[in-house]
Formats: structure tokens, C-alpha cells, sequence
């Protein structure tokens, strides 16, 4: 029999891969030999593992045994089948630009796909009409700033996004994608019309609601457990060329949300296109978020606001402005919604601002020496009250250590779809409420410490809240997130990732 002349260079990459691998791993997960194509694109060294053992909440830290930068959706297929292929599977985590805060990107003696060496092949977003249908066909990998810029230079853009666009299209449609958008819009996971996946079985399927839909479910929202998103396609609109983004002031809890349900509950878009909420308490320096926004002058007023109520909350809502829209009429319109609600008077700021810059408000800023010990909630309607109660005033103004933007805003369960894996509280309007802390090296775990008191509190007061980005680390606390749909979520898993392989940093399948 002919041997092919590459044969032996063939056996050694075969070799050496395994041998890298295997040494500097502290468990025998990694025991199969991995495709001599990945050679190259497969390290160990220091600076990648230490990388890919981290994230933006610094708290979790777990090494994998190696780092696969990927040239092509081919490499990670092969990196899927291999795995799927060994006597013992090995974890892998996809790292879509590691903002997690709990460790969910993690591998720990896995292999940490990091999508950024594909960012650098500068193809991946596609804008394509078919059907009378405006979409863009985007990779997994790509971040959601660069989704805007190619979309906005053809007057175009997605309808719903997050707040923050330095993360990937992967990520957020592996968790939900919310926003102020999203009371009208949905989800980013309501507005995706078709993906292309690769299974814990390394098969590469496209999906959508009529082709593969069950594959389509469960990935949108499925916390990487079925499938490696590598493509999306994701409706747009013609994009608003400026925005009003007003901003008004509550003393007052109860007049704070009947106004933003009256906004939600009415859904239509020509009283506001996007609406959110703040809160701010009594505790020293205003974050960014306010100070970025209203006059210097107008602080010192703000803050002696906050001194006299503890909380002050500021509801926040824009109008967007289209070509053929007149400035002086947007305005009437803003100033009809703001003339029925129960805001302090006087307190009420707006400005124009492009679309562009309206998106990119939150500036992608690092740091190594902090940490982020957040806690996404949704809180069902009904008790928001005791909510703001038990958590908003007996817990966190009473600790007053909280550092770092409160978020606070209703958002209504007819805009998602129910057959998608996310979970939301069974309720026709919920809020989110995020604590997103701040904290140093060493003094995370009293923010900590308040998070659980929150839970704690929930628990006792029976207010039925959902984890929106879980933390959970065991199969207990999972199957009660779920709920009703943990039976669904389970047997998907066992179909499209029986061997358990994808995203072990979720911890649902695969223990701490
Ligand atoms: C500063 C900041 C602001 C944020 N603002 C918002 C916001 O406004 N709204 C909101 O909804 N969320 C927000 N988030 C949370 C964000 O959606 C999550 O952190 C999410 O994980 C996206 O981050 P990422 O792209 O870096 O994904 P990673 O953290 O890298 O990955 C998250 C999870 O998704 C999996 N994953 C990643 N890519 C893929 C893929 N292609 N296919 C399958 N699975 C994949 C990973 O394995 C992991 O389990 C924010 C986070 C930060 C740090």
C-alpha cells in the first residue's frame, strides 16, 4: 500500500499536540490526540492560559489546558469532533470576549476557544436582503460595536440591543440581550431569524424557527450548552439618523413605575423607542452615568435630592429621530409624554444626540485591579413594591456600600418567546433590576455578601425572582431556575451535547 509522502510530519504534529497538551495539564482531560490542522492554533503558554482563566469579573479563575485560536469555523469544528471522539471528552468554553462575571467562559482543563482570532478576518458581517427582509449575516465572533458601524454606514441597524456593544453577537445570544429597546423589540434573542450552529457532536446545522427549530430554541438563551454559534442572522431596520434621550427625576417609587409601565404597557413606538431607569442613592460621589449626562451645575441640586429622599429615581426614555421626522415635532411629542407624569418638577433634562452616539453612551473601559461582583435580577410586577422595600431600602441604602450604575427598568414577557431556553419570570410585565458593582481586588465578597442578603430576602419574602446571567454551581439550584422548562432543557442537551462537552464554565451539567 502507498504511504502519503506527509504521513510522518503528520504523526509527529499528532505527537507533539498531545504531548503539549497532555504535560502542562493537571488532569488527564485532554488524552486524545487533537487534528495536526490545530497545531499552530493551539496553545499553552502562560500569557494564554492566563488569558483564558480570567474575565471582566475577576472573581472566577480557572485554567484550561489550552487556548485554541481558531482561523476558520472548520478549526472548531475539529475541535469539537475530537473531543466528541475521545474516551474522555474534554470541556470546551467558547470565550466571545470574556464579559462574564462568573467564570462562564471558562474551561477548566478544557480547551478555551477564544473567537477573537476570527474577528480578524474583517468578513464577518454580511447585510443581505431577501423577501422583503433587511438582515445581516454575522459571526458568532463579532462584537456588537462592529455590528453597528457596518450596519450604520448603510443607513441600517438591529432594533434591540444591550447597553454595553464591546461583547459578541455569540455571547449576549447565548444569554438574551437586553436593553432599553427590548420592552418593544424583545430580546436581542426575539430578533434573530436564523443561525448557523456546531453541536457537541461538532456538526455544523443551520437553524431557524422552520428548519431545525428545536436546535434554534435551544441555542438562543441556552448559555452555550447546545451549540457554538458561528453565524447569526439578525433582522434590521432603517436606522434613526438622531435621538432625543431625556431624562427625568422620581422622589418617589410608586409615581417612578407607574410612568415607565405606562410607557411599557402602551408597547408604541411613537411615545418612546427606548426606556430605562436609574436609581441612585444616598452614597457619596454620582456615578458616571448621571454626571455624564446633566449640567455641572445641575449636580449639586441632584445631589442634595438624593441627601433628603436616600433614593432617588431617574427614569430615562428616548425618542428616535427619522430623516423625514421634524425636530420641533419629536419635541411636542416628548413633552406631551412628560406633561401627565409625576416627575420632581424642574428635574427633567433632554438632549439630541446621533444614534451612534446614543448606543456607544458606555465607554469600553479595563481594569485589571477591580472586580465585578454584579447581580442581574428580573422581579416579577407584583411584588415590586416589596422589592423596593426589602431590597432597595433595607437592604442596599441601609448597607450603603453600592458603587457602580443601578439599573432599573420593567420590560413585558409577550416580547420573548417562550420556546426559547431563556427564562423570565411568569408574569406579563417584569423588571431587571442590575447592581453593577464595582470593587477592588480584595473587597469583593461584601458586595458579595450583599447579592446573597438579596436572594436571602427574595427567598424568605417569596418574591419569585429569575437570575438573569446565573451564577448557579450546582444541578439543584439549576433545575430550579429552570423550572418548568428544566425537562426540556435537559433532554436537549442530551441530543445535541450528550457528552456534555460545551460550556462547562455554566456549571449546570458539570458540577463546580
Ligand atoms: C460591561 C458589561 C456590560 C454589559 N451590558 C449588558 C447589557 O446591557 N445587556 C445584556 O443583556 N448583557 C449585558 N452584559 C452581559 C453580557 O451579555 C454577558 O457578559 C455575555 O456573556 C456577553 O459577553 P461576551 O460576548 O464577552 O461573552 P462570554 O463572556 O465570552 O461568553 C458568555 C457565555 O456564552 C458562551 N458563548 C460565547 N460565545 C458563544 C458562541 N459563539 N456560541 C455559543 N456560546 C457562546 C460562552 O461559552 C459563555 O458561556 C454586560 C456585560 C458587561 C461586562
Amino acid at each position: 500500500m502507498a504511504k502519503s509522502p506527509s504521513t510522518p510530519i503528520h504523526l509527529i504534529v499528532v505527537l507533539l499536540v498531545t504531548y503539549f497538551v497532555c504535560t502542562m495539564g493537571k488532569s488527564n482531560a485532554l488524552t486524545c490526540p487533537l487534528p495536526p490542522e490545530l497545531a499552530a492554533k493551539l496553545h499553552v503558554d502562560p500569557a494564554a492560559i492566563d488569558s483564558a482563566s480570567t474575565d471582566y469579573g475577576n472573581i472566577v479563575h480557572s485554567k484550561p489546558a489550552a487556548v485554541l485560536y481558531p482561523s476558520s469555523i472548520e478549526d472548531i469544528q475539529r475541535l469539537v469532533k475530537s473531543s466528541y471522539n475521545c474516551p474522555i471528552p474534554f470541556g470546551i468554553s467558547v470565550r466571545g470576549n470574556g464579559h462574564s462575571v462568573d467564570g462562564q467562559d471558562m474551561a477548566r482543563d478544557g480547551v478555551v476557544v477564544d473567537m477573537k482570532s476570527l474577528r480578524e478576518n474583517k468578513t464577518g458581517i454580511k447585510i443581505r436582503v431577501s423577501k422583503n427582509h433587511l438582515f445581516a449575516d454575522v459571526g458568532g465572533e463579532q462584537l456588537w460595536i462592529d455590528v453597528l458601524h457596518t450596519t450604520a454606514a448603510q443607513g441600517l441597524s438591529p432594533v434591540s440591543w444591550t447597553d454595553f456593544l464591546y461583547l459578541s453577537v455569540g455571547g449576549t445570544l447565548s444569554n438574551a440581550g437586553i436593553s432599553g429597546q427590548t420592552f418593544l423589540h424583545g430580546p436581542q434573542i426575539s430578533n434573530v431569524y436564523e443561525l448557523d450552529v456546531i453541536t457537541g457532536k461538532g456538526e455544523l446545522v443551520t437553524c431557524s424557527k422552520r428548519n431545525n427549530s428545536d436546535l434554534f430554541d435551544s441555542v438562543l438563551g441556552g448559555l452555550g450548552q447546545f451549540g457554538i454559534i458561528t453565524r447569526a442572522r439578525i433582522a434590521l431596520r432603517p436606522a434613526p439618523t438622531k435621538v432625543r434621550w431625556s431624562r427625568a427625576f422620581y422622589s418617589n417609587f410608586s409615581d417612578f413605575i407607574r410612568d415607565q409601565e405606562r410607557i411599557v404597557r402602551g408597547g408604541q413606538r411613537d411615545v418612546a423607542n427606548y426606556l430605562e431607569g436609574l436609581l441612585m442613592f444616598d452614597n457619596g460621589t454620582p456615578t458616571e452615568w448621571i454626571t455624564s449626562f446633566f449640567h455641572p451645575t445641575q449636580l449639586p441640586q441632584i445631589m442634595s435630592l438624593v441627601k433628603t429622599y436616600g433614593i432617588l429615581y431617574c427614569l430615562e426614555l428616548t425618542k428616535y429621530h427619522f430623516i423625514e421626522d421634524i425636530e420641533s415635532e419629536i419635541d411636542q411629542d416628548l413633552q406631551q409624554v412628560f406633561k401627565d407624569f409625576a416627575h420632581v418638577p424642574g428635574f427633567i433634562d433632554a438632549k439630541f444626540v446621533s444614534y451612534q452616539e446614543f448606543l456607544t453612551r458606555v465607554p469600553n473601559v479595563e481594569n485589571e485591579s477591580q472586580t465585578h461582583p454584579w447581580q442581574n435580577l428580573f422581579i416579577p410586577q407584583s411584588r415590586i413594591s416589596d422589592f423596593n422595600v426589602g431590597v432597595l431600602r433595607d437592604i442596599v441604602l441601609k448597607r450603603n456600600i453600592t458603587t457602580g450604575p443601578v439599573l432599573f427598568y420593567p420590560l413585558n414577557r409577550h416580547k420573548w418567546d417562550a420556546e426559547l431556553s431563556a427564562v423570565i419570570p411568569d408574569e406579563d410585565i417584569f423588571y431587571t433590576a442590575s447592581f453593577l458593582h464595582t470593587s477592588g481586588i480584595d473587597n469583593w465578597q461584601v458586595y458579595d455578601d450583599q447579592n446573597k442578603a438579596v436572594i436571602k430576602f427574595c427567598e424568605e419574602a417569596g418574591i419569585k425572582i429569575v437570575k438573569y446571567l446565573a451564577d448557579y454551581t450546582t444541578i439543584e439550584e439549576w433545575i430550579k431556575h429552570f423550572g418548568s422548562k428544566w425537562t426540556t432543557f435537559r433532554e436537549r442537551k442530551a441530543q445535541y451535547d450528550p457528552k456534555n462537552i460545551l460550556s462547562p464554565g455554566q456549571k449546570i451539567f458539570n458540577g463546580v
